[in-house]
């Protein structure tokens, strides 16, 4: 692979960073995912605007407008022949020179790294036609989730948690409600209405979130932003759940509950279609 690292295209072997980045050392940096269908970039605007919201929540400094995050993004699909797949960006405050708590001095750059993961078949998943069974795990995570750090031990231990007990993936509950899945947002359909956590601090604001709202009620759908319980969701008559890389996914079980019929629903399904529909459409 051609990765991308401060200003240079690289072939992956030859693409090193500083033992005191501070990514690595702090867990201080932010990233996004980007998916990329028949080489075109879905949701590049919406990514764009919460990457510089992340960094501007952390005060990390990086100067690269709108017009060169594009430029990047066209020349690593073209240098690594992406066709379906995923563009991994990550952004740290960079290399404090020595271990400290205290941010590097202001004009320290930050670290820019870019690489793809080549996923043909990405839109269609053969888990879509089953749905995926998920557990429920206590919200142990810090309370800034609107921002997009790097620091995804939990999730990876929810993750591996899920996998033990045989489940694809986990849902967070906090305070009695569902806050967000693992690495996803989540949703309840119960007699025609989408049911989702509001947004706050206590989740990522999903850009893959953002633009379904926006289609499923040009749709005409009816939406409730609201918290649920484990309880409602299981006694709800279908669940999905929304991420960039998976667009829309049927869940359909939770903590061993099978939700309605214990099949993909056919909102969830529909809203797949759509989504898929309007952001290729969309798409750059
Ligand atoms: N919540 C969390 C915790 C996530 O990690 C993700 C995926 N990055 C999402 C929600 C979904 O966000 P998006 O639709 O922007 O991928």
């Amino acid at each position: 692979r051609t990765v991308y690292l401060n200003g240079q295209y690289l072939p992956e072997e030859e693409a090193s960073v500083s033992i005191f980045d501070r990514g690595f050392v702090m867990g201080d940096a932010v990233y996004e995912v980007t998916s990329v269908l028949g080489g075109k970039i879905l949701e590049f605007d919406g990514h764009v605007a919460r990457l510089n919201r992340s960094l501007a929540e952390l005060e990390i400094v990086c100067d690269i407008s709108r017009e060169e995050w594009l430029e990047i993004h066209r020349e690593m699909i073209k240098r690594n022949d992406l066709d379906e797949g995923m563009i991994y960006l990550q952004v740290s405050r960079g290399n404090a020179g020595d271990r400290d708590f205290h941010y590097p001095p202001a004009g320290t750059p930050p670290t820019v790294v870019l690489y793809t993961q080549s996923k043909p078949g990405l839109a269609d998943d053969p888990k879509v036609q089953k749905g995926i069974s998920v557990i429920s795990v206590p919200d142990l995570r810090w309370h800034r989730r609107d921002i997009k750090t790097v620091q995804l031990l939990y999730a990876s231990m929810v993750k591996m948690a899920a996998e033990k007990a045989g489940k694809q993936d986990a849902w967070f509950v906090e305070d009695g409600f569902v806050t967000e899945g693992s690495s996803n947002n989540v949703y309840i359909v119960k007699d025609g209405k989408i049911i989702t956590r509001q947004l706050s601090n206590d989740i990522l604001h999903g850009i893959t979130r953002a633009s379904l709202l926006k289609y499923a009620a040009e749709a005409q759908m009816e939406i409730v932003e609201r918290p649920f319980t484990i309880a409602e969701a299981q006694a709800a008559d279908e669940a999905f759940f929304t991420s960039a890389s998976a667009f829309v996914m049927p869940v359909v079980e939770v903590d061993g509950v099978a939700l309605g019929s214990g099949k993909p629903g056919p909102v969830s399904l529909r809203l797949r279609e759509i989504y898929l529909d309007e952001s290729l459409k969309a798409a750059i």
